[in-house]
């Protein structure tokens, strides 16, 4: 059976002329290999590849190691490795005689490094290779796509339940509860990232812990909150508010969800992330509010919360089918609070697809 991933990897070694690539990061390792255990720690991996022309090698610890196999994707031949693992690895380069290896250099750790250097002797160079593993993960295929929308189809229902359920009188901690309990209830594995709710004046923090801050009537409440599926993330913002919205709170939600609204329709092959940023801030700018948008209009999400593509002032990056990105504007109003909207869409072929389906308050 092919492993269309692994070709992917392979290309990077014909572009850099390396006999192999050694993956310390754990997204690209389960990324690659399938194997989904988490790391423990920077300096305590679950297991380390080591990617070839002709084959592809899994590690893990005797401990690791029957898990690793069972998961392991075809053409990953999973083995075991001693303590610590830079023995294993430095011992399987030299004795296949490979010269040019790939490092991952943005995971791997000095100490690592160095191990990898005493042990692998002069005739074998480490090149680094940054983040070339990671832009393989940018563009989705078909069945990641599924397991994203089931992602956010999870996030989506959790909100919905959560909302209903939340209401002024109660403290953040006890919303931020609550959606976690909804998540959990709607099948997801965890959180994407730690659940933000933030209330009133704390809704000026683009993040912010949810804290014994008790909600008011009539303040915008800003629910930040994604479910995970089969390890990919979810992603989704809501600003809502109980009772009477103050005339600042509809004033501000209108211009957020308009900015939205341009972005949704922009979005597209062919555009840059920093244009997609652009048509937003000049949206804000033109209405001398762009001080108050603080943080970049958007981020590809996948089995990371936050990887390529970005959409922000100093993205380099240019949209494509298959990309997954947060079209996430926000106006935060020092001492009064803030408003962010936050949809996950698809781009297509043709334009973009909009995988959200929670509703937004209308004002
Ligand atoms: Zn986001
Ligand atoms: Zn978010």
């Amino acid at each position: 059976m092919d492993n269309l991933r692994l070709d992917r990897a392979r290309a990077i070694l014909r572009e850099r002329d390396l006999d192999a690539l050694l993956v310390t990061s754990g997204t690209n390792r389960r990324y690659l290999t399938g194997f989904t255990a988490e790391d423990h720690a920077p300096d305590e991996l679950s297991a380390v590849a080591l990617v070839a022309h002709d084959r592809a090698l899994l590690f893990a610890s005797a401990t690791n190691l029957p898990w690793a196999a069972a998961e392991a994707l075809p053409g990953i031949e999973a083995r075991e490795s001693a303590r610590p693992w830079t023995t294993t690895i430095a011992d399987t380069i030299n004795g296949e005689g490979w010269r040019h290896v790939g490092i991952e250099d943005e995971t791997t750790t000095v100490a690592v490094y160095n191990r990898l250097r005493e042990r692998l002797g002069d005739g074998v160079a480490l090149v680094p290779v940054g983040g070339a593993v990671d832009a393989l993960r940018a563009a989705k295929g078909v069945d990641e796509v599924a397991l994203v929308e089931e992602a956010l189809r999870l996030t989506d229902r959790a909100f919905v339940a959560a909302e209903g359920r939340i209401a002024a009188g109660m403290t953040e901690r006890q919303a931020a509860n609550i959606v976690r309990e909804e998540l959990r209830a709607c099948g997801s594995e965890g959180e994407a990232f730690p659940t933000i709710v933030a209330s009133g004046p704390n809704a000026a923090k683009p993040h912010h812990a949810p804290g014994d801050r008790v909600i008011q009537e009539g303040e915008p409440v800003i629910i930040d909150m994604g479910a995970v599926y089969q390890g990919y993330c979810g992603d989704l913002t809501r600003t809502v508010w109980f009772g009477q919205p103050s005339e600042q709170l509809v004033t501000i939600y209108e211009t957020v969800a308009a900015a939205q609204a341009i972005a949704l329709a922009k979005a597209a092959p062919g555009v840059t992330g920093r244009e997609l940023d652009d048509s937003v801030r000049a949206f804000f700018a033109a209405r001398e509010l762009d001080r108050f948008f603080v943080h970049s209009l958007g981020h590809g999400l996948g089995l990371r919360i936050h990887e390529a593509p970005s959409a922000g002032p100093a993205s380099s990056d240019t949209l494509e089918p298959g990309h997954v990105v947060t079209i996430e504007p926000g106006l935060y109003i020092p001492d009064w609070g803030g408003v962010r909207i936050e949809d996950v869409v698809l781009i297509e072929a043709k334009g973009a697809r909009n995988l959200t389906s929670a509703p937004k308050h209308s004002v």
